[in-house]
């Protein structure tokens, strides 16, 4: 192998921190595509709708509908216009033109599953 052939420390960290870069984009990419699919908290519609991520955390003064011992059970896995297993984290929501809501939960149309 000639001199000039033989890379030194610095080029190989170089090349090293070009090919992580690309991977770091490349795996950017699907997490952005579902970020967003995800309906977010801060969206008008959701914000309109009481959309909360974790159901615990709704203001049951304001909605009073998840209040007490029998609002405490409704999450978006039980509602009906939930489009998934009890068990999935995430799944479409019809209200959210079928974006994906968090099964833990919870927005004023909730509608027990039949
Ligand atoms: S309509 Fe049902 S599934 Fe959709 S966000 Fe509201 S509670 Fe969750």
């Amino acid at each position: 192998m000639k001199k000039d052939q033989v890379m030194d420390r610095r080029g190989f960290l170089k090349i090293g921190m070009k090919a992580g870069g690309g991977m770091l984009a490349l795996s950017a990419i699907p997490i952005q595509l579902l970020a967003d699919d995800m309906v977010s908290e801060d969206e008008p519609l959701a914000q309109a709708m009481g959309y909360k991520l974790d159901a615990t955390t709704v203001d049951t003064v304001k909605y009073p509908k998840r209040a007490g011992d029998v609002g405490a059970t409704q999450f978006c896995y039980n509602c009906a216009l939930f489009a998934g297993e009890a068990d999935d984290e995430f799944a479409p929501c019809s209200i959210f033109q079928n974006r994906l809501v968090a099964g833990q939960g919870w927005c004023s149309v909730w509608v027990a599953k039949a």
